[in-house]
């Protein structure tokens, strides 16, 4: 499953970390975040490790697309589609990327902040 040695999200998706599992299938496993920044904080990764935003390529289109299906439906079950909310994955150093395994926060609940963070 070209999963990383060491990765907290592959453990994770793997079952070998404790974790809220929200949704998850073959190839989207979501959680909610340890720390929350809003009442509604979920984590959506994919299953296999793609370091960042930066290693998506044509390939993993099927899956993204996927993804961001997925965020939707998390989000209706969540009773947070009708409000809005945000979808954000931050990347590398200068996005503040802490985990280096692509997730995107889906943040909502309340009114976000307008600040970037
Ligand atoms: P980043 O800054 O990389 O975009 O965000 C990483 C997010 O993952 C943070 O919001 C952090 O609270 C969350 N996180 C880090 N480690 C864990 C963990 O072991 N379990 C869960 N549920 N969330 C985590
Ligand atoms: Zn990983």
């Amino acid at each position: 499953m070209n999963h990383r040695a060491g990765c907290i999200f592959c453990k994770i998706a793997d079952g070998k970390a404790p974790s809220e599992i929200v949704y998850q299938d073959d190839t989207i496993v979501a959680f909610r975040d340890i720390n929350p920044g809003a009442p509604v904080h979920v984590i959506i990764i994919p299953r296999i490790h793609i370091s960042s935003l930066t290693e998506v390529t044509t390939k993993h289109r099927e899956l993204m697309g996927h993804l961001i299906e997925v965020a939707n439906e998390i989000a209706k079950a969540e009773g947070i589609a009708e409000r809005g909310y945000r979808l954000i994955a931050n990347c590398g150093q200068d996005g503040r990327q802490v985990v280096p395994h692509i997730h995107f926060h889906l943040l909502g609940g309340q009114q976000l902040p307008n600040k970037l963070d």
